[in-house]
């Protein structure tokens, strides 16, 4: 194995703002493993939406200068001297979600990582991730999707929202999609949403009121937030789920919580990060993940891997809605 270098390329944000913050850098210290840490040659790096509300101050950063950037594929170059690494070594091929992705080595805990199974690829791994552990959470944990419901995605074509078609249709949901526009609309059907509404020009509550008999979806996963969550809860039926959780286009208002009972609506805001605190649950999600994409070779959609260095263009790309899928950073360049 190659010798691990003193610096390394990476980005950082020093403040709180636009793309313009994103500063790549090609001399960052490579960090030193900690107890039960490994250090990890990132591969390919997932970006998520979470990344740009620690970037603009939505979320508010641990510290500055902080390196952005919750998930990545990679192999581990060393290890703490000490510690659980829950059977993990130097050599092995992982993926991890912690914190500090956009760098090409990472210092993480190995309770956050685990080996990249056989059959699965280092860019499919990396972008499956992050976003089907989420969309998986949300169809076990915060609903309990079963076969025949009626469910309503918003932002159908985007990462998170494509896996969610995949495992909804694999579960036997009748999925009904949203998005913005018509190659958006075709790519969510191909994925496995039974019905889609472009949501930029048709009235989603009547098309899903039509779908189902006007009774409502018995959930809706909206990761939108702000510009769709009156819409969501109209959409429920009566002891339907309502899941809020993103924010794409801003943090939905408060609500009063009177407005949940003309239907007796559960209403909740699940974060993936609160499903998987012990190691049991990291490696029971993973474990059923990886099996989904291996058994039901699933098609993990990568919209574009991005050369770190080109960062800005790869955020700007996701908040502009110009993206389909995953999107990826490649540390090397
Ligand atoms: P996506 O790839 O889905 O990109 C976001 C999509 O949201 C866009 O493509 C766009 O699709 C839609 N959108 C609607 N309005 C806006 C707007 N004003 N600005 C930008 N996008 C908009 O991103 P991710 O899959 O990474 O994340 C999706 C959501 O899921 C985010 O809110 C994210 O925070 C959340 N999330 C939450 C997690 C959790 O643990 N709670 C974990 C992972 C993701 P269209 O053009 O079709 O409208």
């Amino acid at each position: 194995m190659a010798s691990i270098p003193k610096t390394m390329k990476g980005v950082i944000i020093e403040k709180n703002g636009g793309t313009e913050v994103l500063q790549h850098k090609t001399d960052l210290p490579v960090p030193e493993p900690k107890e039960g840490q490994v250090l990890v040659k990132n591969d390919y790096i997932g970006i998520n939406f979470i990344d740009t509300y620690f970037r603009s101050g939505l979320y508010p950063a641990p510290q500055f200068p902080y390196i952005l950037g919750r998930e990545a594929e990679g192999t581990i170059v060393s290890t703490g001297s000490s510690g659980d690494f829950h059977g993990l070594a130097t050599g092995d091929r992982v993926v991890w979600m912690a914190e500090g992705a956009y760098a090409e080595y990472t210092a993480v805990p190995a309770a956050k990582t685990v080996k990249l199974p056989d059959g699965v690829g280092e860019k499919i791994g990396a972008a499956a991730f992050l976003q089907g552990l989420t969309a998986l959470t949300l169809i076990r944990e915060a609903h309990h999707v079963k076969k025949g419901d009626w469910v309503l995605v918003h932002a159908a074509a985007g990462g998170t929202g494509l896996w969610l078609c995949q495992l909804l249709k694999a579960v036997g949901a009748n999925t009904i999609g949203t998005a913005s526009t018509e190659e958006k609309v075709a790519l969510a059907k191909k994925a496995g949403a039974t019905h889609m509404i472009n949501y930029s020009k048709d009235d989603v509550k009547a098309k899903v009121m039509e779908l189902t008999d006007n009774k409502g979806v018995a959930a809706v996963f909206d990761g939108v937030g702000k510009s769709t969550f009156d819409l969501s809860l109209e959409c429920v039926a009566r002891l339907g789920s309502m899941i809020s959780f993103g924010n794409a286009s801003g943090a939905p208002d408060p609500v009063t919580i009177a407005r949940l009972s003309p239907k007796n609506v559960r209403l909740m805001r699940p974060t993936l990060f609160n499903y998987l605190v012990t190691r049991e649950e990291f490696e029971h999600w993973s474990n059923e993940l990886f099996n989904f994409v291996v058994k039901d070779k699933l098609d993990v959609r990568i919209h574009e891997v991005y050369p770190l260095s080109e960062v800005k263009r790869a955020q700007g790309d996701l908040e502009g809605r110009r993206s389909t899928g995953k999107l990826l950073l490649d540390p090397s360049k």
